[in-house]
């Protein structure tokens, strides 16, 4: 039997299924009870997508075809770049049918032109700051909590430094890091006019990059939390980021709120939920659920480091969106088997400011 998956059964199609069941005489949800425990649980998944992810913004379209999220409430700093990519625009050809446009990826994958992806990056830096030319500074990433300081002149580096993060307080330069799944989150200093760019994997999460990311601007620039404002851009949802027990396991060794962070997910395939009785030869009484299996809210982990340096929650920002959902606008490591571009979230600080 072909694996059943919720995009194989739009809802119209099961709305045939029931026609074809009352043409034949045949009720759903025939078990009743076991039924109703089927969907109730159902709804914990169901509503994690829609409840603790809000939708994606529409993309703001750059004059260089380039599409990327902003978080609208910034526009207001003139003094800050900051950006989002997604996979719409740009010349890579290695991530798309060979009929499709070419699309945006910036990072230097094994698979990708490099003159291809640097290009790319010149019309994200042009899509953010107006200039092609505007430095564009990221490190070699490597899941830890290391977070360092970037100058204009780090751009030319050839191999760029092993951190997680990157800050910086000189206009003029974008830091930026790479994400396909993975929670890119923004951080700047209105008051004293510094950056920060932080990637938090869940590896990163469980060492705290954004606790200690905003520990560093502290010491770097003294910046006071009640200044700080955070964007968390989009990654892998609690909708569709399944973990082993290896990862509930390590965040319960270092947060007394771990397990608000988890949830388990049951199969919600919206046939097995009408039809149960379909599934029921297949597997024992009781176990005709596929699952469950553990999901980890990854964005809700870095919201709570932000909360815990000190963040008030109004100032911080959900850009929106799951990269494992929506395929369409975001490269998804785990959507699509490992075989993905990269996204970059930068910030930077506009030169000559008034
Ligand atoms: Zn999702």
């Amino acid at each position: 039997m072909a694996p059943f998956t919720p995009e194989a059964y739009p809802e119209q199609e099961v709305q045939q299924i029931d026609v074809l069941f009352q043409q034949a005489g045949l009720r759903r949800n025939l078990r009743g009870m076991a039924a109703a425990g089927v969907t109730s649980r159902m709804r914990l998944e169901r509503s994690s997508q829609q409840e603790l992810i809000p939708a994606a913004p529409l993309p703001r379209i750059a004059p260089n075809d380039v599409q990327w999220l902003a978080v609208p409430a910034w526009d207001k700093m003139n003094w800050l770049w900051h950006g989002f990519s997604t996979r719409r625009g740009g010349r890579s050809r290695f991530y798309c049918d060979d009929d499709a446009q070419g699309e945006l990826n910036l990072g230097f994958t094994p698979e990708d032109d490099r003159e291809t992806v640097a290009q790319n990056r010149r019309l994200f830096a042009e899509a953010v700051s107006g200039d092609p030319s505007t430095p564009l500074v990221d490190v070699h990433q490597i899941h830890s909590n290391l977070v360092l300081l970037a100058r204009a002149a780090d751009a030319s580096r050839q191999k760029p430094r092993s951190a997680d993060g990157l800050m910086t307080d000189e206009p003029g330069l974008l830091v930026g890091v790479r994400t396909a799944d993975c929670i890119p989150i923004l951080v700047a200093d209105r008051k004293r006019r510094a950056v920060a760019a932080f990637h938090a994997g869940w590896r990163g999460t469980v060492q705290r990059i954004v606790e200690s990311g905003i520990g560093r601007m502290r010491l770097q620039f003294g910046s006071r939390p009640e200044d700080l404002v955070a964007a968390i851009g989009p990654g892998i949802g609690p909708c569709c980021y399944a973990v082993g027990e290896e990862v509930l396991s390590s965040f319960e060794s270092q947060f007394a709120y771990a397990r608000e962070l988890f949830r388990e997910v049951y199969d919600s395939d919206p046939v097995r939920i009408k039809y149960p009785m379909l599934f029921m030869t297949q597997r024992a009484p009781g176990h005709s659920e596929i699952g469950p299996s553990l999901h980890l809210n990854l964005v809700e982990a870095n919201r709570r480091q932000l909360l815990a340096a000190g963040l008030k929650p109004r100032a911080i920002h959900l850009v929106g969106g799951c990269t494992s959902c929506q395929r369409e606008l975001f490269f998804s490591h785990r959507g699509s088997e490992g075989h993905a571009g990269r996204m970059m979230s930068v910030i930077g600080i506009r030169p000559e400011t008034p």
